[in-house]
Order: structure tokens, then sequence, then C-alpha cells
């Protein structure tokens, strides 16, 4: 296609893009694919400047202010930013920066060294504060860079914007800054959007901006926004000569910034800290979509000046996309082991965040039902963290008519038998104790490092010999033989072997251990050690009574009902009276109370450890008398923090406990000699 045909393209596609996200609030695709189609303008461009048009998307930043709204002229215009995304693009960026100042070397001259400010771009919306004599005049939008829309009321209701400020001898200051919505914020408001049938926020600076763009400023005060400084319209107004003094300055004017700014020396110290912002990002409390790079030295941002649509002294370097657009090729209903039927989309294979997803969770059903998702519509996906992927919407403007619909089913896709949906839940169960596909996932589960640990049945083997009819409930896992596992196809003599000598391993487990194994709904490991504690043995757990599981400190109505009635049932009791006969008998394994190292410690894990698995080292804290917590609490007495710790790490501190690295931990389970 000629520069000039797919230029009129990219100009037109951009344009509606840029409407749908800056005026509507609700883009169409990721920033990512955005980010694709921007690129590829900007280097049809400079291949070819004469084609650049004065409405060229590159020309300016988008998002004309909406008539709803009092106009506000900036007085300096408000730029957007030119976008890095790797470490080459900043090393070229310093190359610009130097030829345009015609140096080669960092330091300029004598007096003017090239060093940088770095901090966190945070995905939310540019605003300007204008505040005279100390005082909070005027709020707006960026809009198109020149005119933006007057929210100064909406503004006001922003805790973290001060109206007033510490000095009052400036007379006039143009403040910018972001207001944003932290994680938690958006969860919590498109989860109420969810209910009410509104559509979903794609991403936190849409929110905030479909928050701050209304004209009933009580709806605003109602967002938990945010707001963090990071510059000023005209530099003159400070008595500051770089940005880091200035960030300092606003500071002890009373407007908050952000502490995770650096001053960067060189280039090279830009490059180390993107990458570990990158490494943190999913541990801050708010979504940053990458890191803003200023020349620090205001005297230098002077003389580089702007370009059309982005200032020459600064860029914003990008994290790899984490939401993207692909297509729903068909739901799949997985039913889990204790029955819960999760829709799942099966998607056409698409790159989000440097992972190639094909399924993403649709939750509950509830949520399902909601979005209104279609087979073969175009869907937003995103990643967050080490979070499953999820379907975050389908985009209706692309549909074509040809999208058919989906419903839940009314029956278990495996086994037939009708779901059930209690009062109160969101989860659709298939209550048929025999179908097998619960079967199935418990067995999986029982042998998994979560339940017994039994190597060399993992999820392949075990799904291998529930089709052969070999294994088809927990006692048929003791009574198989050498031979029959050495005979099957992708096993061997050794791994039989193995398979085998793991199985006699688990003959007789712990009881906490073996209680957490058999997937009783509601028992996972917490509650299967406090069963451990209070019963000896499995016979006297089998026969207690619902009352008596009630007593137990941290066992609630539903866990105590759930024991109770999984006792009761005569095919269960009939399994464990098989597994007595052929010799599996679980052993109390409860701790000697008072000479265990860890006796009356509490202990929560956080973050991600790295010598350790979770499991691990929950397991080791209970063998060694301590116990584990859900959430941080009053009873809680130490947390671990491993990498990317984040919100349990900040309530843990205002609580004041007792805090431990994994390394610290390592020590106390194992004092050195
Ligand atoms: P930008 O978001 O790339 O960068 C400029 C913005 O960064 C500023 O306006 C400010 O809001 C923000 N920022 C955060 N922290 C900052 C700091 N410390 N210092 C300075 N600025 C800081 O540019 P933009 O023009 O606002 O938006 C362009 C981007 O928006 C695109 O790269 C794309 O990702 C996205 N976009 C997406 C769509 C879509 O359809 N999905 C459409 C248009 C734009």
């Amino acid at each position: 296609m000629d520069a000039e045909k797919r230029l009129r393209e990219l100009r037109a596609l951009l344009q509606e893009h840029s409407h749908r996200y800056y005026v509507l609030d609700d883009p169409l695709i990721s920033d990512g694919e955005y980010d694709l189609l921007f690129q590829e303008l900007l280097g049809l461009e400079e291949e070819h400047p004469e084609l650049i048009t004065a409405d060229s998307p590159s020309q300016g930043p988008g998002g004309a202010p909406l008539d709803k709204f009092e106009q506000v002229v900036h007085r300096v215009p408000m730029l957007s930013l030119e976008n890095a995304f790797n470490a080459n693009d900043l090393h070229s960026f310093e190359d610009r920066l130097l030829r345009f100042l015609n140096q080669e070397t960092a330091t300029v001259d004598q007096a003017l060294i090239l060093s940088y400010m770095a901090e966190p771009k945070i995905d939310g919306l540019a605003v300007e504060l204008v505040y005279e004599q100390g005082r909070l005049l005027q709020g707006s939008t960026r809009g198109d860079g020149s005119k933006g829309e007057d929210i100064t009321a909406q503004l006001k209701t922003i805790p973290s914007i001060p109206r007033t400020l510490q000095s009052s001898a400036e007379q006039r200051l143009e403040i910018r800054g972001e207001v944003f919505m932290d994680r938690q914020a958006l969860i919590t408001l498109n989860q109420e959007r969810l209910d009410n049938g509104e559509p979903l926020f794609a991403n936190p600076r849409n929110a905030a901006a479909g928050s701050l763009r209304q004209l009933d400023p009580a709806i605003t005060a109602k967002r938990s926004l945010k707001f963090l400084a990071y510059g000023i319209a005209d530099p003159t107004q400070s008595p500051c000569s770089s940005q880091q003094e200035l960030l300092v300055w606003l500071k002890d004017l009373g407007l908050p910034v952000n502490e995770l700014a650096r001053f960067c020396p060189t280039i090279t110290d830009v490059i180390t800290r993107f990458e570990q912002l990158a490494a943190e990002r999913q541990a801050m409390a708010y979504e940053i979509d990458g890191m803003v790079v200023k020349v620090n030295n205001f005297a230098l941002q002077q003389r580089l000046g702007n370009k059309a649509r982005a200032p020459r002294w600064a860029i914003a370097c990008k994290f790899p996309a984490i939401q993207t657009t692909t297509r729903l090729l068909s739901v799949d209903f997985q039913v889990g082991r204790t029955g819960a039927v999760t829709p799942v989309a099966l998607l056409e294979p698409v790159e989000v965040g440097g992972v190639t997803v094909s399924r993403a969770t649709l939750h509950n059903r509830d949520e399902f039902e909601r979005k209104d998702l279609r087979i073969g519509d175009t869907v937003l996906i995103q990643r967050a963290g080490d979070v499953i992927p999820e379907v975050v919407k389908a985009i209706v403007e692309k549909r074509n008519g040809s999208e058919q619909p989906v419903s839940m089913p009314t029956h278990c896709p495996v086994c037939g038998h009708a779901l059930l949906k209690e009062a109160g839940e969101a989860v659709t169960r298939c209550v048929n104790p025999h179908c097998p596909a619960q079967r199935l996932r418990a067995l999986i589960h029982f042998c998994s490092r979560a339940g017994l640990d039994i190597e060399g049945l993992g999820k392949k083997s075990m799904e291998q010999l529930f089709d052969l009819r070999l294994v088809r409930d927990i006692p048929d896992i003791f009574a198989l033989r050498h031979e029959q596992l050495a005979s099957l196809p992708g096993w061997g003599a050794k791994s039989a072997d193995n398979a085998i000598a793991a199985i006699e391993a688990a003959r007789h487990p712990p009881l906490g251990k073996f209680l957490a194994a058999i997937g009783i709904r509601f028992v996972g490991e917490i509650t299967a050690s406090l069963l451990e504690q209070r019963f000896p043995t499995l016979d006297s757990l089998m026969q207690s009574s619902k009352e008596a599981l009630l007593e137990i400190d941290g066992i609630g109505e539903q866990a105590a009902g759930s024991i109770f009635e999984y006792f009761s049932d005569s095919d269960v009791r009939a399994m464990f009276q098989r597994l007595h006969q052929i010799g599996v008998i679980p052993e109390s394994g409860r701790p000697s109370p008072k000479d265990q190292p860890l006796s009356g410690l509490v202990f929560l894990f956080t973050g991600t450890l790295t010598a350790l698995s979770r499991t691990e080292a929950k397991k080791l804290v209970k063998e060694q008398g301590g116990q584990i917590a859900t959430t941080v609490t009053q009873k809680m007495t130490h947390l671990v923090a491993g990498e990317k710790a984040g919100s349990k790490l900040k309530k843990a501190r205002e609580l004041d406990k007792s805090i431990l690295t994994e390394s610290e931990f390592l020590q106390i389970l194992r004092p050195s000699p």
C-alpha cells in the first residue's frame, strides 16, 4: 500500500480511537495496540515529512474538551509525551538530546550536566491546578493541550488536593499532576458497576477520567480519587533550578508528590531504575504504565524546548502491555473439585505482557451473564501480575451480527446432573458427588503438593489412570501395582518404581495433611490443622457432633456444617473403611505443644518467596508448632514478606507487626548452631 494511503488510514483510525479514549473514556482497543499504530504513523511521517498534515495525531495531544464543561485555556500548553519501549530507545533519546544540544558527551558545558529524574508514570489523568496567593482557584483537564475542561468543583472533592498551600507568597502557580484511582478502588468501582449493569471501565485512566468528568461533583466525591503533583507549567514561577528541587519544593508547599521519583545521574541509571520499577509495579497500590524520564536541569529543559505534541526534554518509557484485544472462539464450562462450574473463555492466541494467552477466566455465572459475551466477539483481555488472564469486556461496536450468544448451562457438562446456585453464592455448582469431573479433580488435588504430595502422580498421570479406570477413588491409588503402571504408555519400570515408593510413603500421612488432601469443602490447610489439633484420630473426628466442631476457635458455621455432612455420608464412610482395611491410616500429627520452636506464633506469607514454595513454608511453620493466618489481623505475629509484597505488608507495618524477609524467616526455622 502506498504511504499516503496508509497515512490517511492511520490518521482516521487514530483519531477515532483518540476520541473514544479521551472524550468518551471508553476505548475500543488496548493502549499497546494504539501505541503500535501510533509508532507506525510516526515511522511513515519520518520517511515522508512532506505528507504530515496539520490534523495528524502526531501534531498535538488528542482529546477535545467536552461541551458540557466550561473551557479553560492553558497559559502554557499541556503536552503529551513521546514514547520509548526499551533500553535502546532510551539511549536514542539521549543521543537525540546531545545532537540537539550539539554536544558529544553528557557533560554539556562545565556547569551543565545531562542528568535525569525518573518518575513512575501513573495511569491516570493529567490535570492543572491554578493556585493564587496559595489558594486553589481553578482546576482543569488537559483537553486538547491548549484548552481543557473546567473541573474545579470536581477536583475540590479529592482529599489529597490541598485547597490552600503552605505558603501564600507566590502570586500564581500552575501545578500539574496526575489524578488516579488505585487498584483496589477500581476493582470495587467495577464490581459496583457490574452489579448495576453499567459498562465497566477498561483501565484506571478511563476510570479516573470518567469519574472526574462528571457534571455532579457528588459523584466524583464518591470515587476514591487521589492526586500526585509532578510539575509546574512554568519553572520560573518557582525558585527551583531542577526537577529534583521542584519536587521537594512542591512537597514543602503541601502538595503530595511521588516518593518513588529518583534522581539518575546517567542514562544507564535511568535504565536500571526502569527495570526496577518494571519488577515492582505489580506490588504497587496503583497501576503504572511506564516511567517518565525528564532532563533534570531546567536551563537545559528550556534550551531543548518542545515539539508540536511533546516536550523534547522528556520521554515516557512504557512497560509491555498487559491488555490487548482478541477473538472469543468459544466458552468452556469447567467443573472443579468442589463442583463449582467456572466459565472459561477460549481465545484466539495472543501475546499479553510477553506471554501467549489462549484461555481467560470469566469467574462465575453472574459476571459471565452480565458481560454478555458472544462467540466471535472481539474482547478486551488483561493479565494483572501473576493472576490468570481475564476478559474485561466485549467490544460491542465490533460486532457484525454473526456472533452467537452463549448461556450458562443448566446441567453439568460432564455428568448431566442439574446445576445448583445457592442464594447468596456467586458460584453455580454440580452437586452430584459422583460427578466424574469432580472426582478426577479431587484425585489430582489429593496427590498434589497441596495434598499428600505423591510424586509421580501429577495431573497428567492421574488423568490417564482415571480414563483407564485404574483409579476412580482414593483407595484405588493405594491398590495400584507396579506391573500395572510399568506397562502403561509413557511409563516404564523406573517411573513405576518411583510412583509406588511415593504411594507407600503416603500410607501414614499426618492427620492434618490428610484432611486437607481429601477435599472437604471449606477445609483448607488451616482448618485441617485446627481439626488435627482438636481431634487425635480420624475416628474421633468422624464421630464428633457439629456442635463440637463449632467450639473450635477458627471454625465457623459453614465449615462445621460441611465437615459434619461430609463424614455423615455413607459413601464417604465406606471409603474410609476401605482405606483402613488396606492399611492407609492417618497419624495424629498433633504437636507436643510447648517445646516447639514456633509455638504461639502466627505467620502470614505475602509476596513471592524464592527459596521455598508457599506450601512448603506453611508446612515448616506448622511442623514447628506455629500457626498460619490468612489475613493481617492482631492475632498474626509475623509477616514474611517475599518479593513484590503489597498491601498486606503495608497493613502489617501499620499494625506494627514483626516483618521478616524470607531469609530471616529461614533463620528462625533453622537457628545457627
Ligand atoms: P501519555 O499517557 O503517553 O503521556 C503523557 C501523560 O503522562 C501526561 O499527560 C500525564 O497524564 C502522564 N504522566 C504520568 N506521570 C507523569 C509524570 N511523572 N510526569 C509527567 N507526566 C506524567 O500520553 P497521552 O497523550 O496522555 O496518551 C497517549 C497514550 O494514551 C498512548 O500512548 C496510548 O497508550 C493511550 N491511548 C490509548 C487509546 C486507546 O484507544 N486505547 C487512544 C488514545 C491514547
